[in-house]
């Protein structure tokens, strides 16, 4: 790892080859809750050109025709905007990955609403619900399953409906006059964590978000869970939700917390983007700022197989001792097809001296025996209140002209901007699978796993050992609870960048898709053995999971639909594998979707 000073530093090395238990839902009873008559465009159902004119009114002019911004590309020719997270946001018509194999292509709606007042949210809504059509919803385009896109589908782009706010004291709308104010953050659906890391910054607090700059701060991160680089001290991003406006499927638009409309707030708390209603402004519980931000980088080589098998079990248990506690996050990565680890690890308020004598007790006995281990490791510590103002070589910054003044994103990053995904899923690991009991098991799953697919290990995405007061927040939200008996999380994943589906010239190679996807699907299996009940989350999950109601909901499941059933009883806001959107068929996406999973 190159980089020296950022949070979500993921897959770097190997870019080219990366990716309801007693619950049964018949597809009948959830198709009665969706339309049937979903229009599509050019046919004579479809909204007639008076009708898209009065919604134009509507919202004061403010709906587009959305390009994607690849479309127009020639053989042989790049955009070199392309490969920046900030101007894809800036598109309509674009998406950060660009699709994935099997599952889904990046494609524009036929019409967005460029959303710069809550009413406009409520006219697109409105407008979707009266005329059937397909409605969709975008602040970011980060989704890894393309849920923020759909084709003949109205799209509700939130980008430009941006502000962030500091509250010395927020108090809960409808709270009882007894409530202790707490100091927070709001943030509008189309600002991203950047932004609102900054404004916290400035007021000497710490919002728990995502590690990747350009990720939305008020779409599908929290919603669907949300882990960050320090989720482990401060918990999940459902967690650190005190309050939303959300407009839901009728048209109203809705306060919800823990005062009003709690069964809401409940599920709008990791129940998943685009699935409830649209979120128009989130507040986020603000804590004191850390002092200090540390970060490991380097390698741990082994000299054979049998050495690097040694090296993944001693690794798997230093963890549940060591590191599962607040003061860690983030983690390791195992590249595909090599053997050695690449330490990308993030620590908080821990001096390097500290952090070293930790590591230590893992590294010590490797560096006793040089013929079979080198180590190489650096760490590394800046004041806190820099992390976000970085000045490394471990950021790209945002420098086209007129661009905001300190936009930028990791390096780390990088390698994820205009992916096509052959694959990606992720697997929760219980404590339990790192146990001295399990911690061989795990070692040689993740050993096999790691000869065909680059795996990716953060602590900070598993929530035991997280402390107390973090706990009690993250009880009342519906996360998988799975997550409380986890020491991390796997991401396995292939993709290859700057590939887009139908641009002719520029298409994704389908037989190394292919390839990759079946290398991942057998990696997956090994780790899936050795973390029985390991759960996953929409946020990063599998695209093809068979079991998604509870691989990323577990008990929560049931509860979760019948909120969804009140508040949005003809499934308006629908995605792949949201709560209450078990039917493929009720889109035109899906329909290519359902075909494709079957085949794989
Ligand atoms: C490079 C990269 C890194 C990532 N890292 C992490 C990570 O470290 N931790 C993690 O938890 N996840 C991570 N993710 C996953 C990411 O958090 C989710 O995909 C998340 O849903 C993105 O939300 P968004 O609003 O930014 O994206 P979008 O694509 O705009 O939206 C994602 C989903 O949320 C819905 N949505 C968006 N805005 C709203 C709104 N205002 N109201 C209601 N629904 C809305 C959309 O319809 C869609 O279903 C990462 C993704 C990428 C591509």
């Amino acid at each position: 790892m190159k980089n020296t000073n950022y949070s979500r530093r993921k897959f770097i090395s190997d870019g080219s080859a990366l990716a309801a238990s007693a619950l049964v839902f018949s597809s009948s009873e959830v198709l009665a809750q969706t339309p049937g008559n979903v229009k599509i465009a050019g046919q004579s159902v479809w909204p007639s050109e008076a009708s898209w004119q009065q919604l134009k009114e509507a919202v004061d002019g403010r709906l587009i025709k959305p390009i994607a911004p690849w479309s127009s590309l020639k053989a042989g020719e790049m955009n070199e905007d392309l490969k920046n997270p900030w101007y894809l946001e800036e598109q309509a018509g674009a998406t950060q990955s660009t699709g994935m194999y099997q599952a889904w292509d990046s494609t524009p709606s036929a019409y967005a609403v460029a959303v710069e007042k809550v009413q406009d949210i409520v006219a697109a809504v409105n407008f979707a619900r009266q005329n059937k059509i397909r409605l969709a919803v975008k602040g970011t385009g980060h989704d890894y399953f393309g849920r923020s896109c759909a084709p003949d589908s109205l799209l509700v782009w939130t980008h430009p409906y941006r502000g962030v706010t500091h509250h010395p004291r927020f108090f809960p709308q409808g709270a009882p006059p007894t409530t202790e104010p707490v100091q927070a953050v709001s943030v509008r659906a189309g600002n991203r964590w950047l932004e609102a890391y900054q404004v916290a910054t400035a007021a000497n607090c710490y919002v728990q978000g995502g590690g990747c700059t350009s990720v939305g701060a008020c779409g599908g991160f929290a919603l669907g869970g949300g882990f960050g680089s320090y989720s482990k001290k401060f918990g999940s991003g459902a967690a650190g939700v005190l309050e939303l406006e959300v407009v839901v499927a009728d048209g109203r638009v809705l306060i919800a917390n823990a005062h009003q409309n709690e069964d809401l707030f409940w599920a709008l708390r990791g129940g998943g983007g685009g699935t409830f209603g649209i979120v128009s402004r989130i507040t986020l519980l603000a804590h004191p700022m850390p002092k200090t931000d540390g970060w490991i980088s380097g390698t741990i080589s082994a000299s054979s197989d049998a050495a690097y098998l040694e090296l993944v079990h001693r690794y798997v248990s230093f963890v549940p001792a060591a590191l599962n506690n607040g003061s860690w996050g983030e983690g390791v990565i195992f590249p595909k097809g090599k053997n050695h680890l690449e330490v990308g690890t993030a620590f908080l308020d821990l001096t390097v001296e500290q952090a070293q004598q930790v590591w230590n007790e893992f590294t010590a006995p490797l560096k006793g025996r040089p013929k079979e281990f080198s180590v190489d490791l650096k760490f590394s510590v800046v004041p806190f209140k820099e992390k976000w103002n970085p000045k490394s070589d471990g950021v790209i910054m945002d420098s086209r002209p007129g661009a905001p003044a300190g936009y930028f994103w990791w390096k780390g990053n990088d390698v994820e901007v205009g992916a096509y995904w052959a694959n990606y899923q992720g697997r929760g690991v219980p404590l339990k699978s790192m146990s001295i009991e399990h911690s061989k098991v795990l070692a040689k799953a993740i050993f096999d796993a790691s000869r065909t697919s680059l795996i990716l290990f953060q602590t900070n995405k598993g929530l035991a050992g997280e402390p107390q007061e973090a706990r009690a927040r993250e009880i009342t939200t519906s996360l998988n609870p799975v997550v409380f008996n986890n020491v991390g999380f796997f991401t396995l994943g292939s993709w290859v960048q700057y590939k887009y589906p139908k641009v002719p010239g520029h298409e994704p190679d389908m037989l190394w898709a292919k390839n990759e996807a079946d290398a991942v699907n057998q990696a997956m299996v090994h780790i899936k053995k050795a973390t029985p009940d390991g759960g996953s989350y929409t946020n990063e999950g599998d695209f093809s999971e068979k079991n998604w109601q509870s691989e990323f909901w577990g008990i929560h499941y049931a509860r979760l639909l019948s909120i969804k059933r009140k508040y949005d009883p003809d499934n308006l806001f629908r995605v792949h594998h949201g709560v209450g959107s078990e039917s493929q068929n009720v889109d035109s996406t899906a329909k290519v979707t359902t075909q494709k999973l079957n085949s794989r």
